[in-house]
């Protein structure tokens, strides 16, 4: 990929340790196993998956908000470069600020006891990037224009908003300590379909207007194949496939993500293609599958599949895929 990436995580894994034990072993969640990524400055980069395939551990991961536990991963804005699982304290303040999460949930995420103008303007006075109340109130009318916000609504509470004003607060107050780096979790998810692709056009707005590099995290490929330039495919904590949209959309490489891609449903009327249908559940990250862990349920399987773990390799510039088959398969 061209240039510096902003974030470069290199074999990532996080797993979280059960307090049960089996025959006296502890048990791991293996939410995330060797993930290895770029995502490019300035992008807005996918990443989508089943639940449960590990997309929010991965997010918070790489905001230092879910324990390492091995890989590293790389922040460079151009200004600092921090090595993030070792990040020290004073620096992790600063990494704090350069990188924000936008909630799942605007419902949960705002306070109800305090007016909208208090909860964007929470995170300045927390981390006190500001030195007096008029300038804070600047600050917050500014990036509160900035995302439609009515500026008569700032003294009002939160409840007296639909999901979409809520999400685009929720949005203010990610971006008033001016971030770098900003991760949407499910962002949408819990909106009508006209607000989404409200929320998601302003998002793609602001963040193109002010630089910022986006990762945007979903269960929906149509979702994400829509607005992102980037797709990262990820199953049962690792990835199966990335690629820059258009090429993703032109020739996937990987049985999951065909799967994933089958199941849009088409508008085209004279469009009778046959959804490819995923048996079952995903499988639990307690004990994984051998071999490549999609194999349970693939649809192309081979008896090689079942023992050895494909590789995480680039097929084409700029196309990665981990499948033993993605040659042959012409999916
Ligand atoms: P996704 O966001 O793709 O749905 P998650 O990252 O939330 O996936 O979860 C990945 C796996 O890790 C799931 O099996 C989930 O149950 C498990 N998991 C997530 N957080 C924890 C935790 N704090 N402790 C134990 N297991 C967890
Ligand atoms: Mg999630």
């Amino acid at each position: 990929m061209n240039g510096t990436p902003l974030i470069s995580a290199k074999n990532l894994s996080v797993h979280y340790g059960l307090g049960l034990k089996l025959f006296g072993e502890r048990q791991y969640v293996r939410a995330i196993e060797n993930v290895s990524l770029d995502i490019p400055q300035g992008s807005f980069f996918g990443l989508v998956g089943e639940s449960g395939s590990g997309k929010t551990t991965f997010g918070r991961a790489i905001l230092r908000a879910a324990p390492i536990t091995k890989g590293h991963i790389n922040y460079n804005d151009g200004e600092v470069d921090y090595d993030v699982a070792t990040i020290g304290k004073v620096d992790l303040k600063d990494y704090r600020k350069r990188s924000q999460l936008i909630f799942q949930d605007p419902y949960a995420a705002l306070s109800p006891r305090m007016t909208v103008r208090d909860i964007i303007a929470e995170p300045l006075e927390v981390m006190g990037l500001t030195s007096s109340r008029a300038e804070t109130d600047e600050r917050v009318r500014e990036i509160a224009a900035k995302c439609r916000l009515n500026l008569e609504h700032l003294r009002r509470f939160p409840h007296a908003f639909s999901g979409g004003q809520r999400q685009r607060i929720s949005i203010a107050r990610a971006l008033v300590c001016q971030p770098k780096f900003l991760v949407a979790d499910e962002s949408v998810a819990a909106l009508d379909v006209s607000i989404q692709a409200d929320i998601l056009n302003l998002l793609k707005s602001l963040t193109e207007e002010l630089g910022i590099t986006f990762l945007f995290i979903s269960h929906d490929l149509s979702v994400v194949a829509h607005v992102c330039d980037h797709v990262s495919v990820m199953y049962l904590g690792q990835l199966v496939e990335l690629a820059p949209t258009r090429k993703l959309f032109a020739q996937s490489l990987h049985p999951y993500t065909a799967a994933l891609f089958s199941a849009i449903p088409s508008l085209d009327p004279d469009d009778h293609h046959k959804a490819i249908k995923l048996e079952g559940e995903i499988p639990s990250p307690l004990s994984p599958p051998s071999g490549c862990r999609f194999h349970t349920r693939c649809s192309h399987v081979q008896a090689r599949c079942q023992k050895e773990k494909p590789e995480w390799r680039e097929l084409d510039n700029e196309h990665f895929v981990a499948c033993h088959f993605a040659e042959e398969l012409n999916l």
